[in-house]
């Protein structure tokens, strides 16, 4: 992986300067549960001196593959975020979540736009909200219709004792 440093001395120094670029982000070894459809991700950045203020905006797009965590039927799905952080040279105790330090002028686009990426992603990963998933006793998929499990347990005393051992 090669790590795309950014020199963004000028953006400092000069009010109003605007650096604008298409990253790639490598997501293939980014460790997560989720495959993305294309290993890098484009990434349209813009670095902005506004009154002093570095600002990093990033919009990305993607499609991500995974198992629903319900129902296991493999869906595909389109992201799309946008990054926004203010860069400062050295963070300070004042200094709020969306500051990001750049040291010596210099920042990883890389790092950032793959921790963006991968915070921003849901930690549930579902076919649809809704989604009813499976069967517990015949595995069905239950959004394509229901099927004859009885699910309900007939003796109360019964259910009783099933949800004392589940508890134990
Ligand atoms: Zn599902
Ligand atoms: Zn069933």
């Amino acid at each position: 992986m090669i790590a795309v440093i950014l020199d963004l001395k000028k953006v400092f120094l000069v009010e109003n300067t605007v650096m604008q670029f298409c990253a790639e982000v490598d997501m293939s070894e980014a460790g997560t549960d989720v495959t993305f459809r294309d290993n890098t991700v484009k990434a349209a950045v813009k670095v902005e001196n506004r009154a002093g203020f570095v600002e990093f905006t990033a919009d990305v797009g993607f499609v991500c593959c995974f198992d629903c965590d319900r129902c296991t039927k493999p869906v595909s799905r389109d992201f799309h975020f946008q990054f926004r952080h203010i860069l400062v040279l050295r963070l300070s105790e004042e200094s709020g979540d969306d500051y990001i330090e750049a040291p010596d002028y210099k920042l990883d686009t890389d790092t950032l736009l793959r921790d963006d990426i991968l915070l921003a992603l849901p930690s549930k990963h579902l076919c649809k909200e809704s989604c009813k998933g499976l069967c517990p006793k015949c595995g069905k998929n239950l959004n394509e219709g229901s099927c004859d499990c009885v699910l309900q347990e007939p003796d109360p005393r019964l259910a009783a004792l099933r949800k004392l051992l589940e508890e134990a």
